[in-house]
């Protein structure tokens, strides 16, 4: 009888969790006891402990990072007739935040190598309309932050960083989140700081920002039942915020192994010999960057990619597609007037990208399992070619 090939997950929340499990007990039946569901003392220890982590001044809870974004939009009173530059390889939430405002977002191409906005590309899409740039920090690697922020900087443009995908990760030793007026934050669960549930955070260096994003986030309700403008009710509840306190203090150790995950997934691909132009490019590395591996993406090139994915699904191997359909082509935009250049990168990125299982708890033996299966792909087809 074959043996039956053992599954490696793309990713395991519950082998992450597992370590933690008293620690969170702990800190759920605190909030239980306390009865303070909403705005309990944890939330506020959350948010300084954010900021601190990512050396700003300032923290707001929220729901999610889809609301953060849609929060640092409305309270720049962002809305029709203004154009947003954003990434169309990206998830959805980095636009619908602009277009769910009545404002009008412009894409620009990404970088072939770091998958991230392409920042040599933003000046030609800037018009007298242009009122604010959304970088996205894609796969835990922050974009060309340095140079967008003098773009910006020169045009009288906002920067909202995306940085839903890189808390922890920094480029110039800066992090991400700090760079902009507004950083977005997700703690969806898979996420590298994920949460039980849905949350997210806003960050700003500017507490007149932090104070304005926080009215819209509560109601625009200040005081109580008097509104001065209309905002949401987006709110991170306390058990959400006790829980990522406790993953918080473990972030490090969780980043660190992403980090010698991603290193030997280098290691052992190029030394199965199955880097090249042909076949696979392993993840470029902005040598600026301090890269947190939210995603470890590889590039299929030949047209291969849809094959060996199907191919590790049959061997129990798991693998992700992000981004499978570019979100300037999703069906809900389809009437949407796109004043883009051309986003070839974009396109090819999404016919070519192939995500590999990554979370802290993978061993060194899936990763083996994961190269293995991904050489055999290679291998058969090379017979395959060659009968
Ligand atoms: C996850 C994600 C979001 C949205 O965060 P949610 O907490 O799921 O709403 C926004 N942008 C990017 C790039 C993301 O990966």
């Amino acid at each position: 009888m074959a043996q039956p090939t053992p599954n490696v997950p793309i990713l395991d929340v519950n082998r992450d969790n597992q370590p933690y499990r008293e620690e969170f007990i702990e800190a759920l039946t605190s909030v239980v006891d306390s009865g303070r569901f909403l705005f309990g003392p944890d939330v506020g220890d959350l948010e300084r402990e954010v900021a601190a982590y990512s050396q700003v001044e300032n923290a707001v809870g929220c729901a999610s990072g889809s609301d953060a974004l849609l929060l640092a939009l409305m309270s720049l009173g962002i809305g029709p007739g203004d154009e947003v530059i954003v990434p169309s390889f990206t998830f959805f939430a980095s636009v619908s935040c602009i277009t769910r405002l009545g404002a009008t977002p412009v894409f620009v191409d990404i970088r072939p190598d770091t998958f991230n906005m392409d920042a040599e590309k933003i000046e030609e899409l800037i018009t007298p309309n242009t009122k604010a740039i959304i970088p996205v920090h894609l796969f835990g690697q922050c974009a060309e932050i340095d140079r967008i922020c003098q773009i910006a900087c020169s045009h009288d443009l906002v920067v909202i960083e995306d940085a839903a995908q890189a808390i922890g990760a920094a480029y110039h030793s800066r992090p991400a989140g700090s760079w902009g007026l507004i950083g977005c934050f997700s703690f969806y669960p898979t996420k590298n700081l994920g949460g039980m549930g849905d949350g997210g955070m806003l960050t700003s260096l500017d507490p007149k920002v932090a104070d304005r994003l926080r009215l819209f986030a509560g109601h625009g309700m200040r005081p109580r039942y008097y509104h001065q403008v209309v905002g949401i009710n987006s709110r991170l509840d306390t058990f959400q915020a006790a829980v990522l306190r406790v993953k918080l203090k473990h972030l490090p150790e969780a980043v660190e192994s992403r980090q010698a995950i991603a290193g030997r997934y280098n290691r052992m691909l190029s030394d199965a010999g199955l880097v090249g132009d042909d076949a696979i490019s392993l993840p470029y590395q902005d040598p600026n960057a301090f890269h947190v591996w939210n995603q470890y993406s590889l590039r299929i090139g030949s047209g291969r990619r849809d094959n060996l994915r199907a191919y590790l699904a049959e061997q129990n191997v798991g693998s992700e597609i992000y981004y499978p359909v570019p979100v300037h082509e999703q069906e809900c935009y389809r009437d949407l007037k796109v004043a883009s250049h051309a986003l070839t990168e974009t396109s090819r990125a999404c016919k070519e990208i192939l995500n590999l299982p990554i979370f802290p708890g993978l061993t060194v033996s899936e990763q083996e399992r994961v190269v293995e299966t991904v050489a055999g792909y290679f291998g058969s087809a090379a017979k395959s070619r060659v009968a």
